[in-house]
This record gives C-alpha cells, sequence and structure tokens, in this order.
C-alpha cells in the first residue's frame, strides 16, 4: 500500500526496487486474499475498515474512502439506504417508497476492494475488535458506526405500542395504510363519534417531520378525500399538531416558525402549543392539561435517540439521548480503532454542547471528514478536527409554502418551496430517483394528486416485541 512503499523506498533509496517491492505486496495481497471471515469477506493486506450503517453518514464516508488503500466492509440491516427527508411523502401517498430508497450495492458497484453484507449488528467485541452480527463474526482494523437514530418514546411504553413512529420505509408504509384504512372504516360506522375519531389525526411534535406531515394531510384532506369518498363528510377530518414549546419549528428562526404556523393554519391545521401528550390507548390521547384528543391516529415525531450498540453501551461512552461521545476526530473516547458519524454519534464541544443537529449535513460531513482523516492516519500524518459548516435547514408545508432560513438570507413562501424542492432532488441518490421525485411533483402540482395512495399490505399493529402487552379494547390484532 501507499504507505509502505515510500518507506520501503527510503530504505533501499531507488524507484525501480520499489516498484518491485510493490509488485512484491500485491502479490502477497493476492495470497492473503484466499482466507476468508465468517462473512466470506476476503483478508487484504490493506487495513479492513467496517463501517457498519448505510445511511447518510456511512455512504459519504465509503465514497469517500473509493479508490483508497483500504478494504471497506458496509454492513447495513437492509440492502438499501434511504432517504429520511421524504419518508412524509410516502406516508401520504405523494411518491412511491422506491423513489426514496436506492440499492446499496448499486452504490458501491463500481468501487474496489468494497464488500457490502446485508447483515444487523448485535455486538461489537472491543477486545477481539469483531462485531457480532446476525450472520457471523466479522473481524476489523478499523470500525466505524453510522447507525443513526431510532424514534424515542421517552419510555412510554403505551405511546410506544399505540402510536405511528415514522423513521424507516415500512413505518411510512405503515402509516399510509393505517390513514387510508381508517377512510375505508369511516365509510362503515353508523357510529358519529367512531366515524370522527377514525378520521382525527394527532401528530405529536412540531419539527420538520410533524409540520410537513401535518401540512401534506392538510392537502389531501382538501384536494383527494371529497372526490375518493363522496359519501364521507371529509370537512370532519381533524389535523391536530401537538408541540409541546412555545413555538413550531424551534430550531430554525422566529420568522420561519410564525410562517410555518400560518401556512398550517390557513390549510386548516389545528396546532396546540405549550401542550405535552402523557398517553394514548389507541382511541384516547391525554395530555398534561385536560385537553384529550378522541383519535384512532397518534404519529409520534417528538424525538429521536441513537440506536442502541451492545459493547459500546456503558453509561460513560454515552450522552442523555443514547449517542456515542466522540472527540474532535469522531473517535470514541477511549477507543482508538472505533469511530461514530452522524446522528449516532455526539461531539461535545464549544458551540455545540449538544453535540451537532441529529440531521442528514453533520452526517454527511462527518462521514466525508473521517474518509479524509482515516487516510490521513494511514499516511502517518496529524489527523484533522472536524468543523462543521451549517448550511442552514428549511421546512415545507405544502405547495408553494416551505420556510428557508439560510446563514445570511431567510425567506419564505413560494421561492423557498422552489428552493426546497431543488435541494431534496439534489440530496437524493440516483439519476431515476431524482426523474421520478421530480416527475411526481409536477404531476402531484397540476392535477392537485397523490396518486400512490394504496394499501398494499393492510396495517396489523405488531405487540409482540412488548413483554406485558397492554392492548386496548377493541384494537386487538384482527380483533
Ligand atoms: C421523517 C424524517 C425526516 C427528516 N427530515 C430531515 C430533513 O429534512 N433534513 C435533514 O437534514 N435531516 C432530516 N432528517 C434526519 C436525517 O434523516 C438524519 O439526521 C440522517 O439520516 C442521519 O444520518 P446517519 O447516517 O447518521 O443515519 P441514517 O441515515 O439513519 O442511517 C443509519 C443506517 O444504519 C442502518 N442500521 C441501523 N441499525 C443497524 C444495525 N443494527 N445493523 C446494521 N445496520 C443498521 C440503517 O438501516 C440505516 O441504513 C429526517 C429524519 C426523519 C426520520
Amino acid at each position: 500500500m501507499g504507505a509502505i512503499c515510500p518507506k520501503i523506498a527510503k530504505s533501499t533509496g531507488d524507484m525501480v526496487s520499489l516498484r518491485s517491492e510493490c509488485v512484491i505486496l500485491k502479490f502477497l495481497k493476492k495470497e492473503f486474499m484466499s482466507e476468508t471471515d465468517a462473512l466470506n469477506i476476503p483478508k487484504s493486506s490493506f487495513p479492513r475498515i467496517v463501517i457498519v450503517g448505510g445511511g447518510f453518514g456511512g455512504v459519504a464516508l465509503a465514497k469517500e474512502l473509493s479508490g483508497k488503500e483500504v478494504q471497506v466492509v458496509l454492513l447495513d440491516k437492509n440492502n438499501y439506504h434511504t432517504f429520511q427527508p421524504l419518508l412524509y411523502q410516502v406516508s401520504t401517498g405523494g411518491l412511491e417508497p422506491d423513489s426514496i430508497a436506492y440499492p446499496i450495492r448499486k452504490i458501491l458497484q463500481d468501487y474496489p476492494n468494497f464488500y457490502f453484507r446485508m447483515a444487523e449488528l448485535q455486538q461489537v467485541l472491543r477486545d477481539s475488535k469483531q462485531v457480532v452480527t446476525n450472520i457471523g463474526k466479522l473481524s476489523y482494523d478499523y470500525l466505524v458506526i453510522a447507525m443513526g437514530s431510532e424514534t424515542n418514546f421517552f419510555g412510554n411504553v403505551e405511546i410506544e405500542m399505540n402510536g405511528m413512529a415514522m423513521k424507516s420505509i415500512p413505518q411510512s408504509l405503515n402509516l399510509r395504510s393505517m390513514i387510508l384504512e381508517n377512510f375505508e372504516q369511516a365509510l362503515l360506522t353508523d357510529n358519529l363519534h367512531e366515524r370522527d375519531a377514525l378520521m382525527n389525526f394527532v401528530i405529536v411534535g412540531g419539527g420538520p417531520t410533524g409540520v410537513e406531515l401535518a401540512g401534506a394531510l392538510a392537502e389531501i384532506k382538501k384536494g383527494i378525500l371529497p372526490k375518493d369518498y363522496p359519501d364521507l363528510d371529509t370537512r370532519r377530518v381533524q389535523i391536530n399538531l401537538v408541540q409541546s414549546g412555545d413555538r413550531i419549528l424551534k430550531a430554525m428562526s422566529e420568522k420561519a416558525s410564525k410562517k410555518a404556523e400560518d401556512f398550517l393554519e390557513s390549510l386548516g391545521v389545528q396546532i396546540w402549543k405549550n401542550t405535552r401528550v402523557t398517553g394514548y390507548d389507541g382511541k384516547k390521547v391525554t395530555t398534561k392539561t385536560d385537553l384529550v384528543f378522541e383519535a384512532a391516529t397518534l404519529v409520534w415525531a417528538a424525538g429521536v435517540k441513537g440506536v442502541s450498540v451492545k459493547g459500546l453501551d456503558a453509561g460513560d461512552l454515552l450522552v442523555p439521548g443514547n449517542r456515542i461521545k466522540v472527540n474532535d476526530f469522531n473517535q470514541v473516547i477511549g477507543d482508538p480503532y472505533i469511530y461514530a458519524i452522524g446522528d449516532i454519534a455526539c461531539m461535545q464541544r464549544e458551540g455545540t454542547p449538544q453535540g451537532h443537529p441529529m440531521m442528514a449535513q453533520p452526517a454527511i460531513q462527518q462521514g466525508r471528514h473521517l474518509g479524509k482523516n482515516l487516510v490521513r492516519l494511514f499516511e502517518d500524518r496529524e489527523m484533522l478536527p472536524f468543523e462543521y459548516k451549517d448550511k442552514g435547514s428549511m421546512a415545507t408545508v405544502g405547495r408553494n409554502k416551505a420556510v428557508v432560513d439560510l446563514k445570511k438570507y431567510k425567506f419564505q413562501g413560494v421561492f423557498a418551496w422552489f428552493v426546497w424542492m431543488f435541494v431534496h432532488l439534489f440530496f437524493l441518490i440516483g439519476f431515476r430517483n431524482r426523474m421520478v421525485v421530480f416527475i411526481n411533483w409536477v404531476y402531484n402540482y397540476i392535477r392537485f394528486d397523490r396518486e400512490a395512495r394504496l394499501i398494499i399490505r393492510p396495517y396489523q399493529r405488531d405487540y409482540s416485541k412488548f413483554n406485558e402487552p397492554r392492548i386496548p379494547k377493541g384494537t386487538e390484532p384482527n380483533g
């Protein structure tokens, strides 16, 4: 490898012998290649970097390492990368799931020394430098944890059991099915109370996910439901956005919050601020005040936490929110062979005492930066500390309605909406996906439509992971 050859050159002082030494190394590498690991990954003379997670951070890192003298093994429990910012459009029938997912193998197919295995990480064995997965063990020279985050129910099991999360494509499809099934059911009941509950949506969390989902549902209420369900009084559909704080989009400017609120209200969304949801039994949403919602759907978009990694879960390695503490180089505190990037990593320092925002940009930037740093490490050069370049944030509420906060400029409305669309198209992976999403958006814009409103896989709640199921009466699976 590059790092070895110059050292050999120094010792021989002659370029001809340098080349011949490199040829010998290449031959030796081939020899090593005949040995394989449990996951059938050939051994190589190059250092093996195992990346767990093919999300924004993991993919950015893998791309940065392409063409470098390393062996990269990327593990993900799915064989696709998910573009999470558009999940709400899958949930609301605006896009097919395939257009926001991309096969990880296709991302890596042109890179030499790259291996992908569809595997779920179960444990990290730091002493033996191995990862344990559902398909076997794999050794690493360097391990990068890029496993992202999961929905944080803050320990409220009842809400976890009966509410809906929207963090993955299967969850978005569940939500899509559930929304549509509710309307099918609402058609069949004579009980007005029950019908209203089936058409009552409570979204908890006034961040971008909650705001975007509420806006999309309001547009469905206005443009689609009256045509699809002419025999249902869809004016009674309610979309409630509940926020514990005193403003929505609290990570953005006050102007953006205010404008997003105006946009949502103009679409008929009811916003409940300073209201903390305390429980949901599948029928009734309770709050800290005496406000109660009778609703068949509660979407929990009120927080995320780092995914748990057995072996890296000791209290001193984590911060509240289950993120792994890393130093300025994304190195896990106290372990020179393990790094963490993206949502799961928390780099606490001046300016970012809570770590970087759990968003795509910090993950992408950390992935790219770590790739450069690992190369520096192998070349015996000092690693450089990570510096986050905040490119701003944005959220859309619906057609012609978005808010954008850039460093210097803040704007809202139609232009913001075009910027929002352009940025999302730009960061989608794959030319086909960009085209499909773009065509869908143009079609939906012209036709006021969302044609992916299909119940492909009827939704059935899975209570099996809860030890003591507390299934509300009347909502039992198949009940
Ligand atoms: C609905 C929604 C909307 C969002 N909107 C925006 C937005 O508008 N703008 C923005 O900047 N950010 C947005 N985000 C946040 C953004 O998507 C995340 O910050 C970003 O995905 C983090 O990247 P990551 O690489 O850390 O993790 P991820 O992109 O989540 O990738 C983690 C990967 O790890 C894999 N994985 C997890 N556990 C295991 C395991 N045990 N074994 C193997 N593989 C595993 C997963 O399958 C996944 O592929 C949104 C998130 C959601 C859920």
